[in-house]
């Protein structure tokens, strides 16, 4: 079966997630992979649906059992890919997407090559740091930190596949879908 993977990383704030989820609402075929992370669910948050919430030291078990795909520590909080999770979704005949920071991006395309990545680009890194602060859901310690990991991805960025700017949703959304549909072609 010559099911497709794909990576997409951005930038917190970077609007990412809009992107995506204006994609999958146009292309339901495709699935979103949960990752399991130490963070705190935020309050919209449902567990087994937006993450598999655990703990630290569940965490480390899956590391040192070598369970995942990927994984990264990001902002102080552990994020990772089980490896069965994905294997079983592939085995099921679907194609997925995966949501991810640039560290785990690069990790899934040593170990799956034919992993297509994709790097969502804010037009600025100051129109960037107004979205992230203008979110409202994180203390300003939290948006120092993340502004600091935003530097490193954009740098990330220039060993990615392709790079969409989000200047304009619609835009970014169709270009998403482009570049998905072109790469699905080669299957
Ligand atoms: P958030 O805490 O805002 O949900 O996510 C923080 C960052 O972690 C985002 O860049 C998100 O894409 C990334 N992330 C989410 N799940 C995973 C994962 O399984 N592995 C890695 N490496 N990063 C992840």
């Amino acid at each position: 079966m010559n099911k497709k993977l794909f990576v997409i990383s951005g930038s917190s704030g970077v609007g990412k997630g809009t992107v995506l989820r204006g994609f999958l609402e146009r292309n339901p075929e495709f699935m979103l992979s949960i990752s399991c992370t130490t963070r705190a669910p935020r309050p919209n948050e449902t567990d087994g649906v937006n993450y598999f919430f655990i703990t630290k030291e569940e965490f480390q078990d899956c590391v040192e059992k070598d369970k995942f795909l990927e994984w990264a520590e990001f902002a102080g909080n552990c994020y990772g890919t089980k490896k069965k999770y994905i294997n079983q979704c592939l085995e099921e005949g679907k194609d997925i997407i995966l949501e991810i920071e640039t560290k785990g991006a690069m990790q899934v395309k040593k170990q799956m090559p034919e992993a297509v990545l994709i790097f969502i680009c804010p037009p600025s890194y100051e129109t960037l740091e107004n979205r992230l602060r203008g979110r409202h859901t994180e203390d300003e310690a939290t948006i120092k930190r993340r502004l600091e990991e935003v530097k490193k991805e954009l740098k990330a960025a220039e060993s990615f596949d392709y790079r969409i700017v989000n200047d304009d949703l619609d835009t970014a959304i169709k270009t998403l879908e482009d570049v998905i549909k072109e790469e699905m072609k080669k299957c």
